[in-house]
């Protein structure tokens, strides 16, 4: 079984890594890369990162990021990718819930005192910021404290079953979990996903996800770089610099979660509209509305995937055509086995609503802390919180998540059914549902919507156009109407914190 040092296999001259830039694009070959990761494993080694260790990576999405993870992977030591936005004390929580000796961070941020640099003084984690100078990524150790007691050591040879990787959950049902991924568990999703989509070297992607989650570090950037493809790395996601990046660097396909896919519907397309082999979505759901709006627009198929961080990443996925593709569910498991299981843990019949449980050699082998409930079944299987059936022809279709639902006197109401018929509604641009408290069922529906710019829209009106289409138990109790839904960094919907954010600012 093979490592990430599969990422770096093909040794041709062709690009895998192009940082755009307005006047001068960076570009990576294979045999570039390679030869880079491997000198800055050296670095590495020689400030003493051994295997097992900890390394914080809190840069934004670039050339740095890709060399310095590749290369504390190849030290036989875990990556702790961390979103270069967190605050002060959400660093101090990783960096000691890591327990990390050394942060990554970019040029300038310790003289600027970022928050990562204060939390890491505090916490005595060594900073080292990382550059490209033009010929290579530079490792300037800043501060010494973290790494004083240590002795150059050898450089490592990665084994399938180290750990390579940790990520926390989103958080989106709770407080994150840390998850860790070995070399197997990451190499297992990039065979996966190349299969799923039939990735090769000819095809060009365009990242926008953050580095810093599976679906950005897996779907975005591993798997089209272990496939022998090209991948375009700007800094962040711009809906201006978008097309333009695309048609230049010749992509043919990209990942993203559907708030992405949305601000792209809004803005102007290039014309003539670029060949574009397929679109993937996934981490969030994709209303049939939406999908059907950017296969037409777009003129490419839409394919929505299913992932969890404790998969690393891709559970299921629809099929490129001509396999047929169904708006609205998540498509068929790609190499893992899927179940759908009851509270007991006993698998139920085609058709039947009940929890997504899933096995597979990408799953992660369990949460790190104490305190967190098992998430296996008594057969193995990893619970995912989710809740779905499978169709008559295998296609999986997710109801919500298990600690999501709306439970009104006993009658469970699936918060993304809601969510998909009001979409459809021609004023609404977001609308996302939730639970809030109900003196007479114990919960009941709640809701909040964002319009599309320019339009209105009242309660009464919006009331009256659902319950003609919904059972009237789903009717809405309450309609928050705002101009900003909160998101997380990677543009997800927590229903959680929508509910705390509508009912506080209605206070
Ligand atoms: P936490 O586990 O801390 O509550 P989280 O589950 O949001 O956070 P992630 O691992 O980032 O953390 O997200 C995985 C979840 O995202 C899945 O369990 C599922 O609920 C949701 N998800 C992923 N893809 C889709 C999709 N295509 N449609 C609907 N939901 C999806
Ligand atoms: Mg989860």
């Amino acid at each position: 079984m093979s490592t990430l040092l599969t990422c770096l296999s093909a040794k041709t001259e062709s690009p895998a890594v192009i940082i755009p830039n307005e006047t001068n694009p960076i570009i990576v070959s294979q045999q570039q890369l390679l030869a880079q990761v491997l000198s800055f494993q050296k670095k590495l080694a020689a400030v003493g990162i051994s295997p097992k260790e900890a390394v914080g990576i809190a840069l934004p999405n670039s050339l740095e990021f890709v060399i310095a993870f590749l290369a504390t992977s190849l030290q036989r030591a875990i990556c702790a990718p961390l979103n270069p936005a967190y605050k002060q004390d959400e660093f101090e929580f990783y960096f000691e819930d890591l327990k990390a000796p050394l942060v990554l961070v970019p040029k300038g941020a310790i003289a600027g005192e970022g928050e990562a640099i204060r939390a890491a003084r505090k916490c005595d984690v060594a900073i080292a910021e990382v550059y490209w100078n033009g010929s290579e990524v530079v490792l300037e150790v800043g501060v010494h404290d973290g790494l004083r007691n240590k002795q150059p050591v050898k450089v490592e040879t990665p084994q399938t079953d180290d750990v390579a990787l940790i990520l926390h959950t989103s958080g989106t049902t709770g407080r994150p979990k840390a998850v860790p991924l070995s070399h197997r568990n990451l190499c297992q999703t990039m065979a996966n996903i190349k299969a799923t989509y039939d990735l090769s070297p000819a095809d060009r992607t365009l990242l926008v996800m953050p580095l810093f989650h599976v679906h950005g570090l897996l779907a975005g950037f591993l798997a089209p770089l272990m496939s022998g493809g090209s991948v375009i790395v700007p800094a962040r996601f711009s809906a201006s610099d978008f097309w333009s990046n695309f048609v230049i660097h010749k992509a043919n396909w990209y990942t993203a979660v559907p708030t992405i896919h949305q601000i792209l519907l809004k803005n102007e397309l290039p014309s003539p509209m670029p060949n574009i082999r397929f679109i993937r979505s996934c981490s969030s759901p994709l209303s049939p509305t939406v999908h059907k709006q950017l296969e037409t627009l777009f003129g490419a198929p839409v394919v929505e995937a299913y992932a969890m961080t404790e998969a690393a990443h891709q559970m299921t996925s629809n099929p490129l055509p001509p396999a047929s593709r169904k708006p609205g569910s998540v498509g068929r498991p790609q190499g893992v086995e899927l179940k759908i299981m009851d509270d007991e843990g006993n698998a139920l019949p085609q058709g039947k609503i009940g929890e997504v449980c899933i096995s597979g050699p990408n799953v992660t082998s369990g949460y790190i802390g104490e305190g967190i409930a098992s998430p296996f079944t008594k057969t193995g299987y990893f619970r995912t919180g989710d809740q779905g059936y499978v169709d008559e022809e295998g296609y999986v279709f997710l109801t919500g998540r298990i600690k999501e639902l709306i439970n009104k006197g006993g009658e469970k109401i699936s918060p993304i059914e809601i969510d998909n018929i009001l979409a459809q509604h021609p004023c609404i641009l977001e609308a996302v549902s939730f639970a809030i408290d109900d003196e007479l069922y114990g919960q009941n529906v709640a809701v909040a919507i964002a319009l599309r710019e320019g339009k209105t829209l009242t309660s009464e009106e919006l009331l009256a156009w659902f319950g003609e289409r919904a059972a009237k138990f789903k009717l809405p109790k309450k309609v928050y109407f705002t101009d900003h839904m909160p998101k997380t960094a990677t543009g997800k919907v927590q229903r959680r914190h929508v509910a705390t954010a509508m009912v506080a600012n209605e206070k």
